[in-house]
């Protein structure tokens, strides 16, 4: 598989991952761990956001991740300790600060 091809894919299985039901278990989960609250500034609420400590993107990659089943299988897309609970501003920071 040509690698252009390749990160396509990977984009599309990123955002399967995002609408499966687990997905939405392992997000609620983190949320959970950290009590709702941004783990950097404090902020609760409607704001707040679970990010992946290790890009999605970069564990699809390393794991060699081709479908849906793939990432199913794969413990790190579902491990718990690679999220953390941050607010959208320093969220933001985290991506593109
Ligand atoms: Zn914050
Ligand atoms: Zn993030």
């Amino acid at each position: 598989m040509g690698m252009v091809r390749y990160k396509m894919e990977k984009r599309i299985i990123d955002q399967k991952i995002r609408g499966m039901k687990k997905y939405k278990l392992w997000r609620e989960k983190v949320f959970a761990e950290g009590y709702g609250v941004c783990e950097k500034c404090g902020l609760g609420g409607e704001r707040c956001q679970a990010h992946h400590k290790i890009k999605l993107g970069v564990i699809i990659l390393e794991n060699n991740i081709k479908c849906v089943e793939e990432a199913l299988n794969c413990e790190a897309v579902w491990d718990i300790n690679n999220g953390m609970v941050l607010c959208s501003d320093c969220h933001m920071e985290e991506h593109y600060g």
